[in-house]
């Protein structure tokens, strides 16, 4: 069997989160569905939204990174080697805490350059081959389409105080401001591989294993509000062997998985998934 010709390019990592605040950039539908009456901290706001790419891209890429660098090596510097970083040490040492200076890794071969590079671009307008797609979740769960990378989730609105730290003020509220969340989100977050290779694969299974694992490490954990507990997200590569079917019955309630996906489980655990890593190594050692 010729297991690196099978073409993987749509894959599904199953997100779960109590709550998840991506600063204020979730984008929300409450417009259309409010008719005039909404009230924006009602428990009882069937309201859906969209979670934008950019967080879930620098989550995944982080942890990505993390592995890279398990193995040894560096991962290529997120930040433009030439950017005005705001504090000079900061570039410097992250240069001789695994990481290499963005590009670099283009002199190589193979014109590609690194996996890191490879996989999410941006120098000199490189595309990456990994499409990261945003998040569309919604409380009403009969219409929540897994396949197209989507999520049953609440959106929430949390207040805070700003209060005077001045002693003669008492904490005296200043204002007092709002942040849009997500509140008990599950759902499927659909990556489309531009071009399907097998160490693309390795390292998102890795990647999100590690991340799995340290969740609650504050630099592994996805968005804003991470102080308060939000952003600790369990994850999970959903078999990219399974079918659409099977894919829906990961996140049917109360339904547990079919021979066949026992067996897909098996397939992949025992075959590709170590055919795939070993692409990943010796792509990574060169
Ligand atoms: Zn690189």
């Amino acid at each position: 069997m010729q297991m690196s010709d099978e073409e993987i390019q749509d894959v599904y990592v199953r997100i779960q989160t109590d709550l998840l605040v991506v600063g204020d950039s979730i984008i929300t539908d409450r417009h259309h569905s409010s008719n005039g009456n909404y009230d924006d901290d009602d428990p009882q706001n069937q309201i859906g939204g969209v979670i934008p790419a950019f967080s879930l891209s620098g989550w995944l890429r982080h942890g990505m990174e993390k592995v890279v660098q398990e193995y040894g090596t560096t991962a290529c510097h997120p930040g433009e080697a030439n950017a005005n970083f705001r504090k000079d040490g900061v570039y410097n040492r992250d240069l001789e805490s695994g990481y290499h200076p963005k590009g670099n890794c283009l002199e190589d071969d193979s014109g590609n350059g690194c996996v890191i590079l490879d996989l999410f671009g941006g120098f000199g307008n490189r595309p990456g081959k990994v499409m990261r797609r945003p998040i569309q979740f919604s409380p009403v769960r009969s219409s929540v389409d897994y396949t197209r990378g989507e999520a049953e989730g609440h959106y929430r609105r949390l207040n805070r105080n700003i209060v005077s730290r001045n002693e003669e003020d008492n904490r005296e509220p200043l204002r007092n401001t709002g942040l849009d969340a997500v509140a008990n989100l599950d759902g499927a977050w659909h990556l489309s591989f531009r071009e399907a290779q097998p160490e693309f694969i390795a390292l998102l299974a890795e990647a999100i294993d590690y991340l799995d694992a340290h969740n609650t490490d504050f630099m592994h954990q996805l968005g804003g509000a991470r102080n308060f507990g939000g952003g600790i997200v369990d994850c999970e590569l959903v078999n990219p062997l399974y079918d659409e079917t099977e894919l829906r019955r990961v996140f049917s309630r109360g339904r547990s998985s079919t021979d066949a996906m026992d067996e897909k489980d098996d397939e992949w655990a025992d075959e590709y998934r170590p055919e795939f890593e070993s692409a990943l190594e010796s792509r990574i050692e060169g």
